[in-house]
């Protein structure tokens, strides 16, 4: 390896200094229904910045999790009569085929959230301890006001967000409104684990904080997710970590991937605009729709148009195509430099379009587009 300097590569504005290893943390999905497009995205692109951090000769430790104890899942597995654990099971089956196909490496850890309910015992106990949490009728919750007030969110705007992702701002258990379940009791037909303030499940947030400190440690030096998680999801996730470690900033750095829209709104199952992965596959080349998705800036929204794909499939054919030439060697540390710049892809496919040669063929293979079925 060289001794020379290695330059930050730059995510979000923040210029990460890596010295030989990294800790990426990926919130994953809840498998209760078929991965899309904006899934695709944000896994997309943190395998994108996960190979550039590679490159720059750094081991790079990824945990990507799947949450496979939520109400979301539960509540899908009763409207279709299937055990939650199996459908959980067949969904992951076909999300790991998604990513294959789209060329996104195998994390290093893939914890499922059932596999780790003690350690978010063990967290829910030490938070009550310390004047963190509390317990009421089972259900052992985080005080959310610091949380909120970090978040620079109005009330307001924090209450509209929790009662999106779900949280209960009725629950008249609770202090305040804003404080979210640790660890939450369960009925009867519920998914339940014995605990010492009894039978529960572990809450969605306390779930990653639990399964990033375990396998990651105290901090993480880079934490992704899509866009739509940053509150409530992130922001309580990280100050359940930070509560029970005591290490701040639990992520150095975060990449919260744009929101894909589709039909004049955000992608999401709620709302029926999905484009499936499988679907696009189906009848496109996995590299060309990896190309479509990382030929933009990572952090902004966008809206999904058919004739982008075939945008991309052209684009990717004057890639290979470049590739093939002898093109100029120069050009290799240039697409490395966008690359280290905010993950600057447009900016490295134009270089490596004009160098040619090496250039082209470095950055097929650190965008991970060789790796894509095509
Ligand atoms: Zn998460």
């Amino acid at each position: 390896m060289s001794t020379a300097p290695t330059p930050p590569v730059v995510i979000g504005g923040r210029p990460l200094t890596l010295l030989s290893a990294a800790r990426v943390y990926v919130c994953g999905i809840t498998p209760y229904a078929v991965t899309h497009l904006g899934h695709a995205a944000t896994f997309v692109w943190l395998d994108t910045a996960v190979r550039v951090i590679r490159h720059h000769g750094v081991d790079v430790t990824v945990c990507r999790n799947i949450t496979d104890v939520d109400d979301v899942l539960t509540d899908a597995a009763a409207r279709i009569g299937q055990p939650y654990d199996e459908l959980a099971a067949m969904q992951t089956f076909s999300f790991d085929r998604a990513m294959r196909d789209l060329g996104v490496m195998r994390p290093t850890h893939e914890p499922r959230a059932h596999t780790y309910v003690d350690p978010v015992i063990r967290m829910a106990a030490a938070l009550v301890e310390s004047g963190h949490a509390y317990e009421r009728g089972g259900t052992v919750y985080l005080r959310g006001a610091e949380v909120v007030a970090a978040s620079g969110l109005t009330r307001e705007d924090a209450l509209a967000a929790l009662a999106d992702a779900h949280e209960r701002t009725d629950d008249p258990a609770k202090d305040d409104p804003v404080d979210v379940p640790v660890w939450r009791a369960s009925s009867a037909d519920e998914p339940s684990w014995p605990s010492p303030w009894g039978a529960g499940r572990p809450g969605w947030h306390s779930e990653c904080a639990a399964m990033a400190v375990s396998l990651l440690g105290a901090s993480v030096d880079l934490h992704g997710g899509g866009a739509d998680l940053t509150f409530p999801h992130h922001a309580y996730e990280s100050a359940l970590a930070e509560a029970v470690t005591g290490v701040r900033p639990f992520a150095r750095a975060w990449m919260r991937v744009g929101l894909v829209h589709h039909e004049g709104a955000k992608m999401a199952k709620s709302t029926g605009n999905l484009v499936l992965v499988p679907d696009l596959l189906a009848d496109h080349d996995a590299a060309a729709v990896r190309l479509m998705l990382l030929n933009r800036s990572w952090s902004r929204p966008w809206t999904f148009d058919p004739a982008g794909l075939d945008e991309a499939a052209g684009l990717l054919d004057r890639l290979y195509a470049a590739a093939g030439s002898p093109g100029s060697a120069a050009g290799r540390a240039e697409v490395a430099q966008a690359l280290r710049n905010d993950l600057d892809v447009p900016g490295a496919v134009d270089v490596a379009l004009d160098a040619g040669g090496s250039a082209a063929r470095f950055a097929l293979h650190v965008l991970g587009l060789d790796a894509a079925h095509r």
